[in-house]
C-alpha cells in the first residue's frame, strides 16, 4: 500500500489490527457459544498489538490510546492496576472475584476487605462518573442483586449480560417478580429500562421461571441462555413453556443447559420457539419433532454432560443417539461446549466415541471455538513442530 493512504484508510487499518473478535461482540452466540465468550485470549493478545503498533510514531499511539481499557476486570481496580478513572472507557467489566491471588492487602486479610473494598470501587465509580459517558454494553459476573441495581442509569445501553442473576435481570426489565406480579406489557413497554438488552447468560434461575417474560420488557432480546446448576432440581417443561410463551417467538438462540434427562421431549416447545436457529436441550428428542420449515440451523451438544450422566463405555453410544438428534434427511451444524483440547486429553475414549458417531451419520460437529476434530489435529501437529524444544508429556490447559 502507498504511503500516501489517506488518514482514514490507516486508522481502518489499525482499528482491524486491534480488533477482538467474539470477546468484545455483542452478537457473538450466533458464531459460538457462552463458553468462549469468557476466553479472554483474544482480548490480551490485541492488547499486546495495540502497545507494539503505540510504538511506531506518535499519531498511531494517539490514535491508539482512544482504545484503552475497553475490557475491564474490577479485580485489577481492586488492586490498583487499572484506575478507578478508567471504568467509564470500558466497553465489557467483569465483576467476578479472579481468586487466585495471594496478596496480603485484599484476598488474604482479615474479614472482608476485598468486598469492602469491591463496594468502594464499584459503588463509588457508579456515584462518581453518574454523568459520564460509560461505553459500557457487555457485562459479566454479578456482585449481588442489591450492588447491581446502582447499573440501572447504564442499563439503556447494555447489550449482553453474562454470568447473571435473574433475579437482576429481571430488576432491569423493571418486573415485580417478587411478588410474582408482572407489571402489564403496556405499562413494562413505558418503564422498560433494558431496551437495547440482546444477549442474557442467566444462572441461578430459581422459582421465577413459572412466570412469564413479554417482549415489552426486553423488546431486543434475540439470544437466551440458561445455565442451571445440576444440583438444582430440574424444571418442569411446563414452567420454561410458561417462561417462554410471550418472548419465544422473538429468540433467535435458546440454550438450556442442564443435565441429560431421559425424558421425552414436548413438542409444542417449537411453537413456542417458531424462529430459532440455535438450541440446546437436555432432553431426550429426534429431528422429527421439529415441524416443516422450523429454522432451526444448529444444535449445541453438552457432551460432557454425556460423559458425566452414563459413566459407562458401553452406553455411550446409545446415549448419543438419544440426545443428539441426528438425521440425513435434515441437516443440522452441532457444536459441543467444550473445546476439544479438554475432552481429548481428559477423556480420549469418549472424544473419539463422539467423533465417530458424527462422522459415522455424516454429520458437521465442531467444539466451543469453531474447530473439527481434524482441524484441532492439525493444528497440534504444527504447533509440535514449531516447538524450539519438544516434549513429549504436556497436557494442555482447559482451554
Ligand atoms: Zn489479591
Amino acid at each position: 500500500m502507498s504511503s500516501k493512504a489517506s488518514v482514514e484508510i490507516w486508522h481502518t487499518i489499525l482499528k482491524y489490527a486491534i480488533s477482538v473478535p467474539i470477546f468484545l461482540d455483542v452478537e457473538f452466540i450466533q458464531a459460538r457459544g457462552i463458553d468462549q465468550y469468557s476466553y479472554q485470549y483474544p482480548y490480551w493478545q490485541a492488547e499486546r498489538i495495540r502497545n507494539t503498533l503505540r510504538r511506531v510514531c506518535h499519531a498511531w499511539s494517539g490514535f491508539l490510546k482512544l482504545y484503552d481499557h475497553r475490557f475491564i476486570r474490577i479485580d485489577d481496580v481492586i488492586h490498583k492496576r487499572v484506575p478507578l478513572t478508567a471504568l467509564p472507557s470500558a466497553i465489557r467489566i467483569d465483576l467476578e472475584w479472579i481468586g487466585n491471588c495471594s496478596c496480603a492487602e485484599y484476598c488474604n486479610s482479615v474479614g472482608d476487605i476485598y468486598w469492602d473494598e469491591m463496594q468502594d470501587v464499584w459503588m463509588g465509580a457508579l456515584c462518581k462518573y453518574d454523568t459520564y459517558p460509560w461505553k459500557l454494553e457487555i457485562i459479566g459476573g454479578c456482585y449481588g442483586r442489591e450492588h447491581m441495581h446502582a447499573l440501572g442509569p447504564l442499563v439503556p445501553n447494555l447489550r449482553v449480560m453474562v454470568s447473571q442473576e435473574w433475579g437482576v435481570i429481571f430488576a432491569f426489565g423493571r418486573i415485580i417478580s417478587d411478588v410474582g406480579n408482572p407489571l402489564g406489557p403496556q405499562l413494562s413497554m413505558s418503564m422498560c429500562a433494558a431496551a437495547n438488552l440482546g444477549t442474557i447468560h442467566m444462572t441461578d434461575p430459581d422459582l421465577s421461571m413459572k412466570i412469564s417474560i413479554t417482549s415489552g420488557e426486553f423488546p431486543s432480546l434475540r439470544h437466551l441462555i440458561i445455565d442451571v446448576d445440576d444440583m438444582q432440581e430440574p424444571f418442569e417443561q411446563w414452567e420454561f413453556h410458561t417462561f417462554l410463551q410471550y418472548i419465544g417467538p422473538q429468540l433467535r438462540t435458546f440454550h438450556y443447559r442442564y443435565q441429560i434427562h431421559v425424558e421425552s421431549l414436548d413438542s409444542s416447545l417449537w411453537s413456542i420457539l417458531p424462529n430459532v436457529e440455535s438450541i440446546q436441550l437436555p432432553f431426550r428428542w429426534t429431528l422429527s419433532d421439529i415441524p416443516k420449515g422450523h429454522p432451526l440451523k444448529r444444535v449445541q451438544v453438552a457432551a460432557w454432560r454425556i460423559l458425566d450422566h452414563f459413566n459407562e463405555e458401553s452406553t455411550w453410544d446409545s446415549a448419543l443417539s438419544l440426545h443428539c438428534p441426528l438425521s440425513s434427511q435434515r441437516k443440522l451444524s452441532y457444536a459441543r461446549d467444550v473445546a476439544w483440547r479438554y475432552l481429548l486429553f481428559e477423556h480420549p475414549s469418549f472424544s473419539l466415541c463422539i467423533w465417530s458417531y458424527f462422522e459415522d451419520n455424516d454429520a458437521h460437529l465442531e467444539d466451543v471455538h469453531g474447530d473439527t476434530l481434524f482441524q484441532y489435529i492439525i493444528f497440534l501437529i504444527k504447533a509440535f513442530w514449531k516447538q524450539p524444544h519438544r516434549t513429549y508429556c504436556r497436557t494442555p490447559s482447559y482451554h
